[in-house]
């Protein structure tokens, strides 16, 4: 049996009087991509940053590779938390440094890689992400679709277990969607776990293992692409599906 890379028991988050995350309890697989879908306000940037302990769970428990980041001192979530790559709606780039010196500064600095190491992979992972000739442009002169892909090989470079996606094409242009979700795709795979909140359904149905609908707090659905976006079990999905479908 697969031991499960990420483990959610019985997690809650409350913003004072406000239940934004009610007992949750969830597993990721090593490989997998999980798809989280839902309405706007159900928890879904929360659950992600419960995951890395961005946010403090009000109560339950988050194991990562096995230990359980809810009882660790703050150095040991930060270790743990590095092997979580996180990517945001907003790309979230050191608007003072270029693309590479982006992708450079988290490896030599937390990572005491060597510059020479740390620019060499960076190339690679521009590579991978189509942009290793904007190396040393700034961010304000990248669209937002190159700025997505640039944060993208930035979480790479600390060579992170998982990755988790916030939205990562909420705030493109349209016609930059696809070269983001593209990299995504190709990320997947290669085998990579991710748990990506998202609205882009095609990206759901073609890429993820599983879709977690996300509503009120709750994982209401954990099913299969197919099975779900077929044949949504409640009335709160498919509500949602016809609103977005
Ligand atoms: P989603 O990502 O699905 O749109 P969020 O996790 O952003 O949902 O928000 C869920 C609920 O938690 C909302 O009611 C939101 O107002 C509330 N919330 C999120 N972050 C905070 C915060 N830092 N302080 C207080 N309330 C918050
Ligand atoms: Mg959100």
């Amino acid at each position: 049996m697969t031991k499960p890379i990420i483990e959610v028991k019985d997690l809650a988050k409350n913003f004072g009087d406000n239940q934004v995350l009610k007992n949750i309890s969830e597993q990721v697989n090593p490989g997998q991509v999980i798809v989280v879908i839902g309405p706007s306000g159900g928890g879904k940037s929360t659950f992600l940053r419960c995951l890395n302990l961005l946010e403090t769970p009000t109560s339950g428990e988050v194991d990562f590779d096995g230990q359980n980041l809810t009882t660790l001192d703050t150095k040991k979530v930060n270790t743990l938390r590095e092997q979580m790559g996180m990517v945001f709606q907003n790309f979230n780039l050191f608007p003072n440094m270029t693309v590479l010196e982006n992708i450079k500064l988290a490896p030599m600095k937390v990572k005491n890689i060597s510059d020479a190491d740390a620019t060499k992979r960076a190339h690679e992972l521009l590579q991978q992400v189509n942009l290793d000739d904007h190396a040393d442009a700034f961010p304000t002169s990248l669209s937002g679709g190159q700025a997505q892909r640039v944060a993208i090989a930035r979480a790479l470079a600390m060579d992170p277990k998982v990755m988790l996606f916030d939205e990562p094409t909420s705030a493109l242009d349209p016609e930059m969607v696809g070269e983001v979700l593209n990299v995504m795709q190709d990320l997947a795979q290669q085998g990579m776990t991710m748990v990506v909140v998202t609205h882009e359904m095609g990206f759901a149905k073609s890429v993820a293992d599983r879709v977690w609908f996300m509503a009120d707090g709750y994982i209401q659905e954990n099913n299969t692409p197919e099975e779900f976006f077929s044949n949504p079990q409640t009335e709160r999905a498919q509500d949602f599906l016809s609103k977005i479908l």
